[in-house]
């Protein structure tokens, strides 16, 4: 599947090519801390599937409990996380969801690292639903 996507401000746009089978949820810690938000959603472009088109993202390492190091892409100037990838290159890209144009189409099909679940995450449909602000 063809996805496009692009930071908040515009400085940073990519297309891809990915597999809607491979879109989860990670409720892992680090993706609260990395996202701000309960939890992270992600989808797979396969080696040498996804194309910058403009900007040049800002990278920073993350060493995980394990010692596995990986990459994280986001805006310089915005701040919108945009991809992980391993720092040895070529190698998939995992893509965020939320900053995709065709975010709704894909649904997660998985949740990984639920042990670290914030727990009210499990379920928001009981959530007071208010149209706008
Ligand atoms: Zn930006
Ligand atoms: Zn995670």
């Amino acid at each position: 599947m063809h996805v496009t996507g692009s930071c908040h401000c515009g400085f940073i746009a990519y297309e891809a090519e990915v597999d809607p089978a491979t879109a989860r949820i990670c409720h892992c810690r680090d993706c609260q801390k990395l996202s701000g938000s309960a939890f992270r959603a992600n989808v797979r472009a396969e080696i040498g599937k996804f194309r910058l088109l403009s900007g040049e993202p800002a990278i920073y390492i993350k060493t995980a409990e394990s010692g596995n190091k990986r990459a994280h892409a986001f805006c310089p100037k915005c701040g919108s996380p945009v991809y992980t990838t391993a720092l040895e290159q070529p190698a998939p890209h995992n893509l965020r969801i939320g900053a995709l144009d065709q975010r709704a189409e894909l649904k997660p099909r998985r949740r990984i690292w639920c042990d670290s679940m914030i727990t009210w995450s499990e379920d928001i449909s009981g959530i007071e639903k208010i149209g706008g602000q």
